[in-house]
């Protein structure tokens, strides 16, 4: 590709320098030609009056004064030079050859090769007197090119400079042109090349590939998002690691309790009895909320989880979760507060997913809650959205935890959650049913003191999906 983009930039330097050196070449002629039409139209009007003054400063027809004015008419030019009676006197010449013989012809040649046309094709008589102070002296006849091709040598020389600039500045332009088309491919190349050997890196594992960004062009902008991706990559990487350890951990600590129980029962320390099958049947039913959780956060995380929006009575729903928490709640003698809205609020949502984020959340409420502590539901409503907020007066979550509880398998407190069966996906999965409302989840709390979780749901999730700039 480097060499592709050097060829190509080389070929437009070639062009454009070619057409400005034919344009200029051209224009060049034109003016120069004019301009020697014009010189040799006034030598030729100042013709008689130089005669003239010869002949009256030498006394007679001097032929050497005579030749010398000649030799500055243009190349070819023939003089006859009559008596007024019209006998010729003399003819006087500056013939083309001369040029030959006093070094110009080198000048010639150049001007020849950059194009100039030195053949004449046209030619033009003109006859004048040459007055005395008696009355005319001579008839001069004067043939003389009359499209002026023809160069005498200093006008020759002044043209082989002009061409030899040109050239010059032509060959200069050409080299500055191929450094600088080599050192911008290269320039622009070699990034790209960077870039191909990153990701053929990235490809065999290497996830710790990183590419130097040096411009904020397209380039710049392409390597920016391949560090971006490998960056993900490995954020991915780690995660799944992460998360395949953990579900080892989490089916090994009940299999391992399952398996003790069954081994002290049989060699006869246990009794099989109803309280340590109790236990069995906990660990087994841990299991299976487990398998069923990590079914769920799965099919919510690779989105196949279709939420089937309906229109929802929130106060109904609430209802309907405080009613199945509620035997639990009073076991433990803890004070519900349920501040139900004055009049009822209804969402676009999914009936079956809704319930199962209250439910975890209000189920956390009741199971990081200590006996005869405090829960309280509120509900706010405002023309976009719904704010639910679920307080309790419960252990709290330390500060360092807060940003990471809506993680898989996060637990803030690993031993008191395992006593409480929590499996860490609950909260996982609160966020995922949020997201999929298109609404967030806010948490604040105080270790010791109690947290508050407020779920903002918008009343109608497909308005916010076409609306960004509603996003919470
Ligand atoms: P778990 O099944 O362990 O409850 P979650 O995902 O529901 O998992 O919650 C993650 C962690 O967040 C919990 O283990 C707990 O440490 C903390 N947490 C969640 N809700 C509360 C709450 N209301 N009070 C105190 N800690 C909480």
């Amino acid at each position: 590709m480097s060499r592709r983009l050097f060829l190509s930039s080389l070929v437009i330097i070639l062009i454009t320098l070619l057409l400005s050196m034919l344009s200029v070449n051209f224009v060049f002629q034109r003016q120069f030609s004019d301009y020697l039409t014009h010189s040799t139209e006034a030598a030729i009007e100042q013709l008689p009056e130089r005669l003239s003054s010869s002949y009256l400063s030498n006394g007679c027809w001097d032929p050497q004064a005579l030749n010398n004015i000649a030799h500055t008419l243009p190349l070819g030019t023939e003089i006859v030079l009559k008596e007024p009676s019209g006998k010729t006197m003399l003819t006087l010449a500056n013939p083309m050859e001369s040029m030959m013989h006093n070094g110009s012809g080198m000048g010639m040649g150049m001007g020849m090769g950059m194009g100039m046309d030195y053949s004449v094709h046209e030619w033009k008589t003109k006859t004048l007197n040459v007055n005395g102070p008696q009355g005319i002296l001579a008839i001069a006849v004067v043939h003389y090119p009359a499209s002026a091709r023809i160069l005498n040598p200093s006008d020759a020389s002044f043209v082989s400079a002009i061409y030899r600039s040109l050239l010059l500045a032509g060959s200069l332009a050409l080299i500055i042109g191929i450094l600088l088309s080599y050192w911008t491919s290269r320039r622009l190349v070699s990034p790209l090349q960077r870039l191909t050997k990153a990701v053929h890196r990235v490809g065999e594992g290497h996830l710790d590939e990183q590419v130097p960004i040096s411009t904020k062009d397209e380039v710049g902008q392409l390597a920016t998002a391949f560090n971006d991706m490998a960056d993900n990559l490995k954020k991915q990487e780690y995660l799944r690691k992460q998360f395949t350890a953990d579900i080892a951990h989490e089916l090994r600590t009940p299999l391992t309790s399952i398996r003790s129980y069954i081994e002290a029962f049989q060699d006869g320390v246990l009794p099989a009895d109803a309280e340590n099958l109790t236990i069995i049947n906990e660990e087994i039913e841990r299991l299976v909320a487990l398998s069923s959780d990590l079914k769920d956060l799965n099919v919510a995380e690779i989105g196949a989880l279709k939420p089937n929006f309906t229109q929802i009575n929130v106060e109904e729903l609430l209802d309907k979760v405080i009613y199945k928490l509620y035997p639990l709640i009073q076991e433990r003698e803890i004070n519900l507060e349920w501040e139900k809205p004055k009049q009822s609020i209804v969402i676009q949502g999914d009936e079956h997913l809704l319930t199962r984020l209250f439910y975890n959340v209000l189920h956390n409420a009741y199971k990081y809650t200590q006996s005869k502590g405090q829960i309280s539901i509120r509900i706010e409503n405002s023309t976009l959205d719904v704010r639910v907020r679920v307080r309790d007066s419960g252990m709290g979550i330390p500060e360092e935890d807060l940003p990471f509880i809506f993680e898989r398998f996060y637990r803030a407190d690993k031993s008191r959650a395992r006593q409480t069966g929590g499996t860490g996906i609950g909260l996982a999965l609160v966020q995922q049913i949020t997201q999929l409302h298109k609404g967030t989840i806010e948490v604040e709390s105080n270790l010791g003191q109690g947290s508050e979780f407020t779920v903002i749901l918008p009343k109608k999730p497909e308005d916010r999906s076409k609306s960004p700039s509603s996003e919470h």
